[in-house]
């Protein structure tokens, strides 16, 4: 009970930290819920301790269809964890007002990391059988290294309950805020699955706010005058939802899309709102009921980067010094050799969109033009510009491409699909663009063949240095070994810190596992990703010392790192998992 918590606590009042170690593994039983300490910090600067509360469903009361399907319990986990920091926060702010008393403690706050503006699959609240899991940290209170236990007493057993209460009880809530939060999800999930069976790759619903407020912040643009999205007549779709909701907007078909237009007129902006459509959106957003095809990912150039065993002879062949391209290695690759690496690699892990910004792509691998062709002869240029395998990447592989540009019409060529964005109001141009074309044709030589050539399947050893801490620093970087860095700002879509350490923790669990050597890097992330498929479940062997049977779950993503249970997971997708490997210095091909 919150008095033994309260008694527990105060026996160490004055203690040295180390004493507040003894916390591990007990139940508290409050009213509402239990309270357990998952991991208890060595000092007060350590990484805060971790806590999981759990709570009944008899007492938490929501709709019991809100649990019948996993896009539904993904939905509510998502709406809770936002209003338990939501508490969190309304908590840290009152402690501010009034710690006079307490000007020379240091803790005793709560964290839970934030989410965005997607709604994904969390396990900082988990829901299975009856049960809510929430797992936050709490920072254990101290004057220097000795015990604050009326502090912790205050906070645990006082403030605590309140903020229970409030986030995860479902009378605290609005009905209507939550049911539109989980509608706007299912809407969004059945939305993107439907896509197929239109000959659909990506849907943009008119009225959508695609501008960000800055380049810094994923929050939509309000100030001046910003246009909603409106879908040209001759691309219109229209979808009745689940939830009964009708909804018209702009369909991409497979095949090669090109969006031109001028400069500043939003083409960006638009193949970045395209980008984020692997994800659903919360109400308000701007982008919610935007969806594209769950494997697409952005290819961009990042010279510098190192590439292993890639057949990239598809697009480069002929370098000099006879350089082996059926399987390339480089530590530091040119723009052109990445962007070719890159499509590769996507395409060999099953990737079925390819998008393209002129802004972030090297030109001499999109176009080589008819006076290029013959000044410098075909045996002297190794690259085979994308534009003359863009084609049977199609219609061979299977994979479209959706391409920003502005600056060269010689894609028309090859484009099944022109949009042209037109002071943010797309156009579809595709007529008049081949006519113009014709008039103006182009002696272009077919270079590189008929066929699209070659994707390799890779067998993957990954460097040992993985085995090492993994730290997610700054949402973007991994770093291993606290000295080895895997800078991930160039993954398709990467927003939240917590999918950054998934993927990290992922790494060093396939090669502690030795997983990758003995199967493909695609069946590999395939079984990685399926193991996340799964839905939470009653952890079969908590670290409990007492013998109380409180049962605690078990999120599918906690399964690489077990040892350590915490609510800071993120699920990344299989796509994300494949272009951090990738990127890894020192991974080695072994077949
Ligand atoms: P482009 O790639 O065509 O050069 P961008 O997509 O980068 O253009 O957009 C240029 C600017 O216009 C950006 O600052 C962007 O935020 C803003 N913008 C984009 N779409 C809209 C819109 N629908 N309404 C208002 N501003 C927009
Ligand atoms: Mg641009």
């Amino acid at each position: 009970t919150p008095r033994d918590l309260a008694e527990h606590l105060s026996q160490l009042n004055h203690k040295p930290y180390g004493a507040y170690q003894d916390l591990l593994g007990h139940h508290y039983t409050f009213r509402d819920f239990t309270l357990v300490f998952e991991k208890v910090q060595k000092d007060p600067f350590a990484t805060a301790s971790q806590i999981r509360v759990l709570i009944q469903d008899q007492v938490a009361k929501f709709p019991s269809d809100y649990y019948f399907t996993t896009d539904r319990r993904t939905a509510l986990s998502d709406y809770l964890t936002r209003q338990l920091v939501k508490q969190i926060h309304a908590l840290k702010m009152d402690q501010q007002f009034q710690s006079q008393s307490w000007h020379d403690v240091k803790g005793g706050n709560f964290e839970m990391t934030h989410p965005g503006q997607q709604i994904l699959e969390r396990n900082s609240i988990i829901i299975c059988d009856g049960t809510i899991e929430a797992r936050f940290t709490f920072n254990l209170p101290a004057r220097g290294r000795t015990i604050v236990a009326q502090r912790a007493i205050e906070v645990l057993t006082k403030q605590l309950p309140v903020i229970i209460t409030r986030a995860l009880k479902f009378t605290s809530h609005d009905p209507q805020d939550l049911q539109a939060h989980i509608q706007c999800y299912e809407d969004q999930q059945w939305l993107r699955r439907e896509l197929p069976s239109q000959n659909l790759i990506a849907f943009v619903p008119d009225g959508a706010i695609l501008p960000r407020a800055s380049g810094i912040s994923d929050q939509p643009l309000t100030s001046g005058n910003v246009v909603p999205f409106a879908s040209p007549d001759t691309l219109k779709i229209k979808f009745m939802c689940p939830s009964g909701m009708q909804i018209t907007g702009m369909g991409i078909r497979p095949g090669v899309t090109m969006i031109a237009g001028g400069g500043y007129h939003g083409k960006s902006t638009l193949l970045e709102s395209l980008e984020q459509g692997i994800y659903n959106h919360i109400p308000g957003d701007g982008r919610e009921f935007l969806v594209c095809d769950p494997t697409l990912c952005k290819v961009r150039s990042e010279d510098g980067r190192s590439i292993e065993g890639i057949d990239i002879s598809v697009y480069i062949d002929n370098l000099p010094f006879d350089m082996n391209t059926k399987s390339f290695s480089t530590q530091d690759a040119s723009g052109s050799t990445s962007m070719a690496a890159s499509i590769q690699e996507l395409v060999e892990v099953g990737s079925k969109v390819l998008v393209y910004d002129e802004d972030t792509c090297a030109t001499n691998f999109m176009i080589r033009d008819q006076r290029m062709q013959r000044i410098i002869k075909k045996e002297n240029e190794p690259i085979t510009p994308l534009i003359y395998k863009i084609r049977s990447l199609y219609e061979e592989m299977g994979v479209s491409s959706i391409l920003v540009i502005g600056g060269c019409g010689d894609y028309i060529d090859v484009s099944d699909t022109i949009i042209e964005m037109r002071s943010y109001v797309p156009r579809n141009i595709t007529q008049y663009a081949k006519e113009i074309a014709s008039q103006y044709p182009n002696d272009l030589r077919q270079e590189g063949g008929e066929s699209y050539g070659n994707v390799a399947q890779r067998t993957l050893d990954i460097p040992a240095y993985t085995k090492g801490k993994v730290i997610a620093r700054g949402g973007t970087t991994i770093v291993f070994d606290k000295q080895e860095e895997l800078p991930l700002a160039t993954v398709t879509s990467l927003i939240e810190q917590g999918q950054t350490r998934w993927i990290g923790s992922a790494i060093k669990y396939l090669c502690q596992k030795s997983l990758t050597k003995q199967n493909t890097l695609k069946n590999t992330l395939e079984q990685l990703d399926r193991m996340m498929e799964r839905d939470p479940k009653i952890s079969e062997d908590s670290n409990s010392s007492s013998s109380s049977s409180v049962q605690m779950l078990e999120s599918p993503m906690d399964f690489i790192e077990p040892e350590y249970i915490h609510g800071e997971y993120v699920r990344p997708t299989l796509f994300q998992v494949a272009q951090a490997i990738n990127r890894l210095r020192g991974i080695r091909v072994i077949n």
